[in-house]
């Protein structure tokens, strides 16, 4: 069993603060002051040039990547960290295409992070008029998913609502019909179990500075199937995925396996903060953090239907239908936001109208969640969000 007390006291939370947005920015780590201080110190300070190879900085992307692997059912040596999430959705629907080049569309929906659908569509825009970026409804996803489709770019669980789409029967049936999955684990990594072996997924990416705590710009991940990794040809065909960076030859060769995604120099300050993360995530157990989270969100959900009934629910009522996220629809939910921010209560604001409330339980617990459905229903009874300094938009919500 995972001691999730244990967990909460290896996190630097402020005090009187309840956090309810690790799904968009975890918390810091206690151990990431000491470990970036000895990384720039000790590493960068004395090594210099020589902690490539002293401090072995040079194998912390695919160490790392191993690390986040265990937690998304990947296979040892097939996930690598780089880059930030928008190029590793780029990389991957890029390799993804050249697989199918009888093909030329990319489906996804409209429930899709828009930066997926952005960096898509500009792919498709430079490879030329023939390709197209195909929208649909996430409801109907499955119906769109036909022998023409050459990707399908899915990002398993909803930004917005939490709505979590069934990984294993889409790529089953994307299978069946020779197309080639790009799954998006932005909210799944570190919030519900992911099984990217058992479902046959071909690529996924995802970033670790959600749910997953490795600090604000830290690395995105990439997997791709061991079946498929030595055939992928990388579109982002950088030194460092070279069989042999430092033969400096003018010809590209990919490297061996997973490597090949690699890009360029790796953050190594921004990856000493998540190795710190993932000390922590070393310990855990996703099925526990799965119940746990279950039990976090139907609490929450209780007690808000019970106290606020001016909110809507927006995310899906079954828990084996949503990830580690509760949302609910307000037409005043940025003021009503900015009005539990005042008081403690960290949650965040997604437009038109939705009030996101992520759930972690390395680091909430139920006192927490009672707190916060306390000092809710009190904004939301005595109307404390009508107040013209919650109605300021800021350029972050
Ligand atoms: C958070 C998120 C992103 C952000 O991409 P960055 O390049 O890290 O800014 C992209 N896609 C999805 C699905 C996300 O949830």
């Amino acid at each position: 069993m995972t001691d999730f007390a244990a967990t909460k006291a290896k996190f630097y939370l402020p005090h009187g603060m309840i956090y309810l947005d690790g799904n968009s920015l975890g918390p810091m780590p206690k151990e990431a002051n000491a470990r970036v201080h000895s990384m720039i110190t000790d590493e960068w300070g004395q090594m210099l040039i020589t902690g490539w190879n002293k401090a072995g900085w040079m194998g912390m992307p695919t160490g790392l990547g191993d690390r986040i692997g265990r937690l998304i059912g990947a296979e040892p040596g097939s996930v690598v960290v780089g880059d930030t999430l928008s190029i590793k959705v780029y990389q991957a629907v890029a390799s993804a295409l050249e697989l199918r080049p009888d093909r030329k569309v990319v489906l996804s929906d409209s429930g899709n992070f828009p930066s997926d659908l952005y960096m898509a569509d500009g792919l498709l825009r430079s490879l030329g008029p023939d390709y197209e970026l195909r929208v649909v409804d996430p409801e109907v996803i499955a119906e769109h998913i036909s022998d023409d489709v050459a990707v399908l770019l899915l990002t398993e669980v909803d930004y917005r609502t939490g709505r979590m789409h069934d990984m294993k029967t889409l790529t089953e049936l994307a299978h069946s019909n020779g197309t080639v999955t790009v799954w998006d684990l932005a909210h799944s990594a570190g919030a519900i179990p992911v099984h990217l072996a058992e479902c046959n997924a071909d690529f996924a990416v995802g970033c670790t500075y959600k749910y997953l705590n490795g600090g604000p710009g830290a690395p995105a991940f990439i997997y791709v199937a061991p079946r498929l990794a030595e055939k992928v040809r990388p579109a982002l065909s950088g030194w460092l995925g070279h069989e042999a960076p430092f033969a400096f030859n003018l010809d590209y060769r990919p490297g061996t396996g997973i490597e090949r995604m690699r890009v360029g120099t790796p953050p190594v300050i921004q990856m000493a903060a998540l190795a710190s993360a993932l000390d922590i995530w070393d310990t855990v157990d996703m099925t526990d953090v799965r119940s746990r989270s279950i039990e976090l969100t139907e609490l929450f959900l209780k007690r808000v239907e019970a106290t606020c009934p001016d909110l809507e629910l927006a995310s899906p009522r079954d828990p084996n239908e949503r990830g580690s996220q509760i949302s609910f629809r307000f037409k005043e939910g940025y003021a009503a936001m900015q009005a539990l921010i005042a008081r403690g209560v960290i949650g965040d604001f997604r437009a038109p109208d939705i009030m996101r409330f992520g759930f972690t339980p390395l680091f909430i617990d139920t006192a927490d969640v009672e707190q916060a459905v306390e000092i809710m229903s009190k904004i939301m009874k005595d109307m404390l969000w009508d107040n013209p300094e919650y109605k300021i938009r800021q350029r972050v919500t």
